[in-house]
């Protein structure tokens, strides 16, 4: 029996594009990738650059434990940011790991092909098929729930009508909401372990007056991590040189903090920073965020929340990165 943990870890937090270089350094500069643990389940939100070191810390765990790695793959959608690490993920030419992917189907073609369009010759060397682990691939629909039952490693797929009865709090519960406030879609997702929930809103873009389906969703989460990638005076046009970024899909600090007070969250960590902002701009968006919802964070590379010590206080929280050297 695995102990009992649930801890989320950032690899990414950057939107767009990569941002390495001296004004980043604090906060990072890899695209999307968070890991969830899970009492003994890996579970990956997203395959931007942050993969990569994560992957790496995977195969190095399985090599010092003897067992085969083993992850699920949550996608909330497939634009670059959120991709561009799985060429170079190594877990997925582990010959004897074991990935089950899931994320939400594109148009007419299913996320296996559009997986596979992010490795494709002459864009890169190797193909899907070139990687040596074995994967289990899935289409999630917004009425799907996956259930990684008490003691089980990898998850099963249920229509929600067959997961309203209350899961066991050893369980993991993944439920979805489909934002249509990004271009294309996104799947947002909620994860339940242990009488905590932790909640992903990436790539997601406020309403007036609040995304109110979404803070039904975050309802009472434990942590809530929202797109936070502008700031108020770069979305309204009011930054010389810059356009107004209204209607690209993301969100302010202020957005963020209306849908974590609406929700009652009792963390918020914002995330997917524009990648020209330089730390001391990311801390501006989280000085934005306390003013309407003081228990706010930055998400940054390297920072790894206990949800089962919520006592925690999070501006301890922003001490140095808790990812082990490798
Ligand atoms: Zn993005
Ligand atoms: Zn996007």
């Amino acid at each position: 029996m695995n102990e009992q943990e649930f801890t989320v870890t950032f690899w990414g937090v950057r939107g767009s594009y990569p941002a390495p270089g001296p004004d980043t350094t604090h906060i990072g500069g890899n695209t999307t990738s968070v890991e969830v643990r899970a009492s003994g389940r890996t579970l990956i939100l997203d395959a931007g650059t942050g993969i990569i070191g994560l992957g790496r810390q995977l195969n190095q765990r399985a090599a010092t434990s003897g067992q085969a790695p083993q992850a699920t793959l949550l996608f909330t959608h497939m634009h670059h940011d959120h991709t561009q690490g799985f060429p170079f993920f190594s877990t997925a030419y582990h010959p004897a790991a074991r990935l089950h992917i899931f994320g939400p189907a594109a148009f007419d073609r299913s996320l296996a092909e559009v997986l596979g369009q992010t490795m494709v010759p002459p864009n890169f060397p190797l193909t899907l098929k070139d990687m040596n682990a074995s994967m289990d691939i899935h289409e999630l629909g917004q009425t799907d729930v996956l259930r990684f039952e008490a003691g089980e490693s990898a998850p099963r797929a249920l229509h929600f009508s067959d997961a309203l009865q209350p899961a066991s709090p050893e369980s993991v519960q993944v439920r979805l909401m489909r934002s249509y406030a990004h271009p294309g879609t996104v799947l947002l997702y909620r994860i339940e372990h242990l009488g905590k929930a932790f909640v992903f809103a990436s790539d997601t873009e406020g309403y007036v007056h609040t995304d109110r389906r979404l803070a039904t969703f975050a309802l009472k989460a434990d942590l809530l991590v929202h797109d936070a990638q502008y700031s108020e005076a770069h979305y309204l046009g009011l930054v010389r040189g810059l356009p107004a970024t209204q209607g690209y899909g993301h969100s302010t600090p202020r957005m963020a903090a209306e849908v974590a007070l609406a929700a009652e969250a009792k963390l918020l960590a914002l995330t997917h920073y524009d990648p020209t902002y330089t730390d001391e701009q990311v801390d501006e968006l989280v000085t934005c965020a306390r003013r309407d919802f003081p228990n706010s964070i930055a998400a940054r590379e390297g920072l790894t929340l206990d949800l089962l010590q919520p006592e925690a206080d999070p501006v301890l929280l922003q001490q140095p990165a808790t990812i082990a050297a490798e």
